[in-house]
């Protein structure tokens, strides 16, 4: 009976968060998908698809982080992040992750990349103090596009410790592919922040990852150009960045073709510009024969993927026709390398299908109607301009020099965070002895009691876009 009922309680707030009806849910769960699953599986790892290789996964989710709220009307929505988590949780998926809950990023983890002086004004700044504080304001580029809002400091240091947790347990082999959908935010620069990212978990979680591979790849499917982390590593060989994204007269401006890096960097970023309404087809027709090329002569020790979701079809800022499918190619694709893999967030401002198309990607749900479905909308990405992209981006990657290497001195010690009250203490149910001494990055999540809360009113959707804005090229007030 009690079985009986929180199934059914699972089945209503799964249905408010996913917009399935009761009878499917209930039907699917019980028809015995999930179940079937438990059994073949076992553990914590899934399966890869055709491969059939298990893949240990840790899966990092702060249960606070779908209450920031960057204000009334900004399509930046956290809450995106529980949705997601919620559907994960109702289609059982986190019983085969390591659930783990990130240790904030402390200052001296954030100054790894960015300015002291950055950081310590993000510490500082609050909606109540940010009036006095107009210089700084604009300095750093905060207000617009990316507004002081309550809790922005500790925001920004559980989206950053999420992702910098995830290197550490890849670099400790911990496990194979490591999670942080609340990360991705590609645009924050070194004392700058840009397009609604305020620090670069990307950026930190590559320079961890650095310590222990000599060569990081470095891939971006949201819609906007990842100029935060292209920037940040545009002129070593040790990092290769690879971003698929809508060009010309779009946020945030950067990203031709000719960019490709400087210095000992040069070739070693990757540019591929694509126009409104791109469809899977064209889109796999450039990403594969260029990931492959790239994962060929490059030989990174680990990748870390942007999944940015604003690159699907229907997406309130984006441009580009992705089904859910299409989009989790890329990651099927990536994955099937066998090479440990920190999968983060991004872009994405119909958080319904955000939530759809994260969760879809954790695995491949045989559910139909997770998918997003392109339109018929006009493909501008015409065959011929497509091919002369893939032969300029295939004639660069000859210019590389195969896999370049490093002499390592020493090797840095891990970003370490504080111990936990909780050492080796599991709250959820599998997994104890596996924790007991594993807690250097996150704690375990007690998922067992964490309650899946019913979204927001999604009213703020409706906010007027018209605000005026003093960016020169702002993210979200597109003509
Ligand atoms: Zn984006």
């Amino acid at each position: 009976m009690l079985i009986l009922t929180i199934r059914l309680l699972n089945a209503l707030v799964f249905k408010v968060v996913a917009s399935f009806s009761v009878s499917e849910y209930y039907f699917d769960f019980s028809c015995g998908c999930i179940l079937v699953w438990v059994m073949e599986i076992g553990g914590n790892s899934l399966p890869s698809g055709p491969d059939g290789v298990k893949r240990k996964i840790s899966y990092f989710y702060d249960p606070e982080v779908g209450n920031y709220y960057y204000g009334q009307g900004h399509p930046m929505k956290p809450h995106r992040i529980r949705m997601t988590h919620a559907l994960l949780a109702h289609y059982g998926l986190l019983q085969h992750m390591q659930v783990l809950k990130p240790f904030p990023a402390r200052d001296r983890d954030l100054c790894r990349f960015h300015a002291d002086d950055y950081v310590t004004f993000l510490r500082s700044i609050t909606p109540e103090t940010q009036q006095d504080q107009l210089r700084q304001l604009k300095r750093f580029n905060v207000g617009e596009d990316c507004p002081v809002f309550d809790g922005l400091y500790n925001y920004c240091q559980t989206y950053a410790g999420g992702s910098v947790g995830g290197a550490v347990k890849l670099n400790h082999g911990l496990c194979d592919i490591a999670i942080n959908w609340a990360g991705g935010l590609h645009h924050a620069k070194k004392c700058e922040a840009s397009g609604f990212c305020y620090v670069n978990d990307i950026v930190l979680a590559i320079l961890e990852l650095l310590k222990q591979h000599e060569r990081v790849l470095y891939v971006d499917i949201d819609i906007h150009h990842g100029d935060g982390v292209e920037e940040a590593f545009y002129t070593t060989d040790r990092v290769m960045t690879v971003s698929f994204h809508k060009f010309g007269d779009y946020f945030p401006g950067t990203g031709d073709v000719r960019d490709v890096g400087h210095g000992k960097g040069k070739y070693y970023s990757l540019n591929v510009p694509l126009d409104d309404g791109i469809d899977d087809e064209t889109y796999q027709s450039l990403f594969k024969p260029i990931v492959g090329k790239v994962m060929e002569v490059f030989r990174p020790g680990a990748v870390v993927l942007q999944c940015g979701a604003d690159s699907l079809s229907g997406d309130r800022l984006g441009c580009f026709n992705l089904s859910i499918k299409g989009h989790a190619e890329c990651v099927r694709y990536m994955r099937s390398f066998n090479v440990p893999l920190l999968l983060v967030g991004g872009g994405g401002y119909t958080i319904r299908n955000v939530a759809r198309c994260w969760c879809y990607e954790v695995y491949t749900l045989p559910y139909y109607n997770l998918h997003v479905a392109p339109s018929n909308m006009e493909n501008k990405n015409s065959r011929q301009l497509l091919e002369e992209i893939r032969v300029k981006l295939l004639d660069n990657l000859t210019k590389l020099r195969h896999a370049p290497s490093v002499q390592f001195q020493e090797r840095p010690p891990d970003t370490e965070f504080p111990e936990d009250d909780q050492k080796g203490v599991v709250l959820h149910g599998e997994g104890t002895d596996r924790m007991a001494d594993d807690t250097s990055c996150a704690r375990v999540l007690d998922i067992g009691s964490m309650s899946i809360e019913e979204p927001v009113s999604e009213k703020v959707e409706q906010e007027s876009l018209n605000k005026s804005s003093d960016q020169p090229v702002p993210m979200y007030t597109k003509p």
